[in-house]
């Protein structure tokens, strides 16, 4: 297996290429799946349509179990190293707020992260970069290489470097990690499933005091108090993530299980919101920094099947984001890591059906650690697009001490599947029961 060095910007001048396993898009899902991969001694071709350090539209949080998946990767995670640190969440409603602090686990550690995507994707590509994957990047692929005969992915045809020339890039494998827009998926005919849901959501970074709170936060219910005497309640359900540098990120989400789904204005919508909130928390126009930003979420498997014919489907672009919580970060790295250890494994066998049954091992193990789950989340997702049940899951539910424990473990995804309380082995049961959406 050869191995480039050239660099992360040795973009431009670099043309057609072969490698072990080409991986389409820089993102959690493309760097961690490279990172393994590279790591497993295998030539590994990253392709990036944009160039580090750059933006990406996100709430920039992550749970214990998103960070779990960061500490795997060898990445330290102290506040040295420049990650703010949460101890747990906060929960907001009209009439209470909760404090929960992330549970005490032994698959998770007991706290969160934020960290703006400027920096954590490009500190990902650049972890990827060193454990020897070649990085392009303003390498915009445009769709599947396929075999004239079988239809099988051979390779990736793109456009690169400032001047779009044309390049086509052959591997006998092929990772789709370009995120939401699932371009590669696309080319080959592996649609969204449209009866899944689907979220959409914006946000936009503020000074505010409020900058090294301990707990993130989520907003369950959203009001416009524009007019205090009839104050209305908006779609959709919102955070404040704390970055720790005189700025918080905060934002909100609408699932297409909502009627306000695509019917909304979704900027006017955060800004009505955020006007409402109490000034103190700085969270008007004027400590805005930037523009608004939004992107769709797909959810709950919404784009199947994750392997086919060469082709692996991973994190956003196989529609892992958690119906949960909104969530994307940790299940675009957790499949990324099973992707990279059924390739690894596949490519040690001679090509034909040993080498198939591997990659078929993909996701089945996608589906076992997050399919049950999923499905779980999907109608839990329906439920609560219904305003008047989410109403009386916020005005009754959150008062049930009981239930808590239940509702913060199964919404943040932070359980343990093995060992564990009573709580961690429900969870599991419940998931365990439920079949992963195909
Ligand atoms: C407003 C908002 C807030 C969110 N907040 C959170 C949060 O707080 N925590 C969380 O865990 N998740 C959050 N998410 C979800 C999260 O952003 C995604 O789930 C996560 O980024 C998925 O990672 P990925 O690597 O699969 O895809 P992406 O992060 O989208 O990465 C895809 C990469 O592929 C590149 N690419 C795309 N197309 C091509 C192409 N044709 N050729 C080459 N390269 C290409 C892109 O430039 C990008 O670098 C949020 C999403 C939104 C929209």
């Amino acid at each position: 297996m050869t191995k480039d060095p050239a660099g992360p910007h040795g973009a431009d001048d670099i043309a057609d290429e072969t490698a072990d396993v080409i991986v389409v898009g820089a993102g959690p899902a493309g760097s961690t799946a490279a990172t393994y991969l590279a790591r497993a001694g295998l030539d590994v071709l990253l392709l990036e349509k944009s160039e580090f350090p750059r933006d990406k539209v996100c709430g920039d949080g992550l749970t214990p179990r998103g960070v779990k998946q960061l500490i795997d990767l060898g990445i330290d995670t102290s506040e040295d190293a420049g990650w703010v640190h949460s101890r747990g969440l906060r929960i907001l409603t009209a009439e209470l707020t909760l404090e929960l602090d992330w549970p005490e686990l032994t698959s998770y550690p007991p706290y969160g992260v934020a960290r703006t995507r400027h920096d954590f994707d490009d500190l990902l590509a650049r972890t990827a970069v060193q454990a020897g994957a070649r990085l392009r990047q303003r390498t915009t692929v445009t769709g599947a290489l396929t075999h004239e005969r079988t239809g099988r992915v051979i390779g990736v045809e793109g456009k690169a470097g400032q001047d779009k020339r044309p390049v086509r890039h052959r591997a006998p494998l092929v990772l789709a990690c370009d995120g939401v827009s699932a371009r590669l998926a696309l080319s080959v005919g592996i649609d969204k499933h449209d009866k899944r849901p689907m979220g959409v959501a914006v946000r936009r970074y503020y000074k505010s005091p409020r900058h090294d709170e301990p707990y993130i936060e989520g907003h369950l219910e959203l009001w416009d108090r524009s007019d205090p005497r009839d104050p209305k309640l908006l779609p959709g359900y919102g955070w404040a993530f704390p970055l720790g540098d005189g700025t918080v990120n905060v934002g909100l989400g609408i699932l297409s299980t909502s009627k306000a789904f695509r019917n909304t204005d979704y900027r006017a919508l955060l800004r009505s919101w955020l006007d409402s909130t109490p000034p103190e928390w700085g969270y008007q126009e004027e400590n805005a920094i930037g523009r608004i930003g939004g992107a769709g979420l797909p959810m709950g498997f919404n784009r199947t099947p994750h392997y086919r014919d060469g082709l692996l489907l991973v994190g956003d672009a196989g529609g892992m984001v958690s119906p949960f919580n909104g969530e994307g970060i940790a299940a675009a790295m957790e499949s990324a890591r099973l992707a990279a250890e059924h390739v690894v494994q596949a490519l040690a066998r001679p090509e034909g059906p040993s080498r198939e049954r591997a990659l078929h091992g993909y996701p089945r193990a996608v589906g076992e650690l997050m399919g049950g789950y999923y499905q779980l989340g999907n109608l839990f997702a329906k439920a609560i697009g219904k305003p008047r049940v989410m109403r009386l899951a916020t005005k009754y539910g959150l008062r049930i001490n009981p239930l808590i424990p239940l509702v913060f473990k199964g919404m943040s995804g932070c359980y343990d599947t093995r060992g564990g309380d009573a709580v961690d082995r429900l969870v599991t049961v419940l998931s365990r029961l439920a079949p992963t959406p195909r």
